[in-house]
């Protein structure tokens, strides 16, 4: 009975996904009987609700969204069922004429596909469904239509503008407000927002999209992070390699990105032109990075081999994709690759994970991360796989195996694989509940072969290693994205660009001010606020711009060779001594705590 209950409740993916889908007719209804002439194209659930692309003669304003969602409430109290029923091609067409992305859609279908309508009312859409069996299901109190946006049909920017309008809804009416409340909450701490008024980063109309500026700010909290990183890899037995951005088409055809990834590959030259050179930037270090191990012949003594960089990657991404620091086409990762012999597997593997759990656990990100073993699909159709069945049934079975020892909860994403194997993919939720890859640790048991990858084995005998691909703590510049939205701005002591500032009351204070921030300086990142602006207004600067500590200098401090110390959530410490200060703040940041 309880597994019932669960089944209607949006703890379950598929039936949320049905209902919001569910939503997105209401909706096309609604517009439909509100403005006759209005071409629907397509309308799926997404991660958070739905949306509906449509090509629309008005332009929609906060007022027309409230009509509209008007209309969707009568629609949920008519109670009307959703009635399925397919027609052969011919009257599908028929039935869709006066809609022509609907008519494109169904001219798409494959021969002999069966193409199947929903009926709601008078409204009639093209759909392979599933849906709720009746509109009535939906709260009609329970939803809200969220926003609108301007998405080209297709995704293709050859082709017409449409309008999207993006909804969400819940089962009760208390849900829906909380997840506005949460929804507001979030905008605030958006780092495509904060992160620039904060000048972490910028964006240039005519540099590129997806081509972030990453100020001094920002750049200071990478480089942080990155020595950090570096540090405690090479501690773990990495060694630091340093690598080509990019290289000849030939490296890509052997490593297969020439085949799987082409479209993803910023390309300089003629691709098909076989008889000039032609090179691209590279989207992964992996083929670079094997050339070290194939220096030299390797025995199963250099095993493990473990291999790291901080490696800047360019991956082509669709523009309509792009967003802050999040999306972006150049990127900085701690990427590294492990050559190790098969009896390594497991206990690698496991150091691997016990890294990435250190990192994102040290920086606060872990609490918001799942686990997905991420799988392939002998059914892909587009070849996406190497490999023999074989091959992958050994690879994911010695991962599930690693995975079921070292107790990790995870959830299976089909179809997720890297071309090459399977991977273990750590997931952050960000603010807004979107799901992206933060970090990820494959195992691949196939592209050694295809580099001539040996070792010579106790036995005498010529072996391939097993390679494991992992990242630490991600690319660099979405995990600043994730901080930024966590810590509202204000990122923990140890990592924020400014820790200190030392603020004068009067020009009294100037000389001392410098005194003191000489004896800081060595260890702590920090400035001086020497200008005639009132104390009131320097302290709110300080705090606007989230510095962890502000000492605040006067006469006092001067005859007692103290520092007044407030934190920027305005809590007042009081005079303390220089020595109890820096005691205080030590404890904070050598111990990298949140604070
Ligand atoms: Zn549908
Ligand atoms: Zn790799």
């Amino acid at each position: 009975m309880a597994e019932e209950s669960k089944e209607y409740t949006f703890e379950n993916k598929e039936f949320r996904k049905t209902y919001w889908h569910t939503c997105s007719h209401i909706m096309a209804q609604a517009i439909k009987r509100l403005y006759p002439e209005v071409k629907l194209a397509i309308g799926p659930s997404i991660d958070e609700g739905w949306y509906y692309d449509m090509d629309l003669d008005v332009a929609i304003t906060p007022e027309v969204l409230e009509e509209i969602e008007k209309e969707m409430k009568k629609i949920c109290k008519e109670r009307l069922p959703l009635e399925r029923f397919v027609l052969p091609k011919n009257e599908a067409l028929e039935l869709m004429k006066d809609q022509p992305y609907k008519i494109e859609l169904i001219n798409d279908l494959p021969e002999g596909e069966e193409i199947s309508f929903y009926k709601q009312g008078e409204f009639t859409d093209l759909c392979a469904g599933p849906h709720l069996n009746s509109t009535g299901y939906v709260k009609h109190n329970g939803f809200k239509l969220l926003s609108t946006a301007g998405a080209y049909w297709r995704g293709n920017s050859d082709n017409a503008m449409l309008k999207r309008i993006y909804g969400i809804a819940f089962q009760s009416k208390e849900e829906l407000d909380e997840f506005l409340t949460q929804r507001e909450e979030a905008r605030k701490r958006d780092h495509n927002k904060l992160g620039r008024e904060l000048e972490y980063f910028t964006t240039v109309d005519y540099i590129g999209q997806g081509l972030p500026i990453i100020m001094p700010k920002g750049a200071r909290v990478i480089q942080l992070l990155q020595r950090w990183v570096e540090d405690v890899e090479q501690k773990n037995g990495y060694q630091l390699t340093k690598t080509p951005y990019f290289a000849k088409r030939e490296l890509y055809k052997i490593s297969g990105h020439w085949d799987h990834y082409r479209d993803g590959m910023f390309i300089m030259g003629d691709p098909d032109d076989e008889t000039k050179e032609c090179f691209a930037l590279r989207p992964m270090t992996c083929p670079f990075q094997y050339q070290v191990y194939l220096n030299r012949e390797r025995s199963y003594r250099d095993l493990p081999m473990r291999l790291g960089e901080t490696s800047t990657l360019f991956r082509n991404e669709d523009s309509g994709e792009m967003h802050g620091l999040i999306r972006v086409r150049q990127f900085t990762i701690s990427e590294g690759h492990l050559m190790i012999r098969p009896d390594q597997l497991e206990e690698e593997f496991s150091r691997c994970l016990d890294l990435c759990k250190y990192f994102l656990g040290t920086v606060g990100l872990l609490d918001n991360c799942t686990f997905r073993f991420s799988q392939w699909d002998p059914a892909n159709p587009n070849n996406k796989y190497e490999g023999t069945p074989e091959q992958w049934e050994m690879a994911q079975a010695a991962m599930k195996k690693i995975l079921d020892d070292l107790g990790v909860q995870y959830e299976i994403g089909i179809d997720e694989a890297a071309f090459y194997g399977p991977k273990l993919d750590i997931q952050y939720k960000n603010v807004f509940g979107k799901e992206d890859t933060i970090v990820t640790i494959q195992i691949d048991m196939l592209l050694a072969e295809k580099y001539g990858m040996y070792y010579i084995d106790s036995d005498g005998q010529k072996k391939l290693p097993y390679i494991i691909h992992r990242t630490s703590l991600g690319c660099y510049e979405r995990t600043l994205a994730y901080l930024i939205e966590m810590y509202a701005g204000a990122l923990p002591t140890w990592m924020a660009p400014e820790q200190i500032r030392i603020l004068t009351i009067t020009d009294r204070a100037v000389e001392y001010a410098e005194s003191v921030a000489k004896k800081l300086e060595n260890k702590y990142r920090l400035t001086i606020d020497t200008s005639s602006n009132t104390l009131k207004y320097k302290i709110r600067n300080a705090q606007l711009e989230k510095i962890p500590y502000m000492l605040i200098l006067g006469d006092k401090d001067i005859e007692n060779g103290t520092v007044s110390v407030r934190t920027r959530t305005g809590e007042d410490l009081g005079a303390l001594s220089l020595d109890a200060f820096e005691a205080l703040i030590a404890d904070v940041v050598d111990n990298k705590k949140r604070q």
